[in-house]
């Protein structure tokens, strides 16, 4: 950016799987917008509020204070028009108009910093980031370590039963697991405990 041709607005994209480090990511790139001395807003959905209401939190209990929204639409109207950077965590809960709300920020010259997972617990593209990242001036993409192997991990593997998209979870619900080592949707031993669990539930 320079003085001559005024400011401009671009979207960042922070995307992996769950431990991959997307939190410390975004705010490590926060604290440095601060050091600058730039006016900074964070956002976080309602749906995750695992650690704090407040604060996003990295697994490695890194923090930082945040704003609650609802949804992607509710940060136009929090939003303080003089701020020059804007942070958002778990953008995969935000819904599909974030897309709208992260352009229209950009075109206004605000520095749009996101993160989210980029698949789901089976492995597919999880909306709207895909779309972001059509869109976005910069994308990074970050590795965890498998649980398994010790290699670097892309998939978030779900460890408990479930077939709904979003199930928000503490730890233990989840592990980061490699191409080699992920089994969408539960793990082969959780399916094998079901297995047995049920003909024992059916004597008591
Ligand atoms: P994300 O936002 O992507 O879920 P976080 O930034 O919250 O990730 O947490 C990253 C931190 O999680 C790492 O620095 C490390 O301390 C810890 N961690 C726990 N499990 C793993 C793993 N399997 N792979 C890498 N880091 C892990
Ligand atoms: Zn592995």
């Amino acid at each position: 950016m320079d003085i001559f041709t005024g400011h401009t607005g671009w979207i960042e994209v922070v995307c992996g799987p769950m431990f991959s480090g997307k939190s410390e990511e975004l705010i490590r790139r926060l604290r440095r917008a601060r050091i600058a001395r730039k006016r900074v807003q964070v956002f976080k959905p309602t749906i995750d509020d695992r650690y704090s209401h407040e604060e996003i939190v990295s697994h490695a209990d890194q923090r930082m204070a945040s704003e609650v929204v609802a949804g992607a639409s509710e940060i136009l109207s929090v939003l303080d028009w003089r701020t020059q950077v804007v942070g958002i965590d778990e953008a995969n809960f935000m819904g599909p108009e974030l897309v709208e709300v992260a352009e229209q920020l950009a075109d206004s010259g605000k520095q749009v910093i996101i993160a989210g997972l980029d698949t789901d617990y089976l492995g597919r593209p999880f909306p709207p980031i895909p779309d972001l990242l059509a869109r976005a001036e910069s994308i990074t993409k970050t590795l965890a370590i498998c649980i398994r192997c010790g290699n670097p991990a892309k998939h978030t593997q779900r460890l408990v039963a479930s077939e709904d998209l979003i199930v928000v979870g503490a730890s233990g619900m989840y592990e980061a697991r490699c191409r080699r080592c992920f089994e969408p949707g539960i793990s082969k031993q959780e399916r094998f405990d079901f297995a047995i669990a049920k003909p024992l539930r059916r004597e008591s």
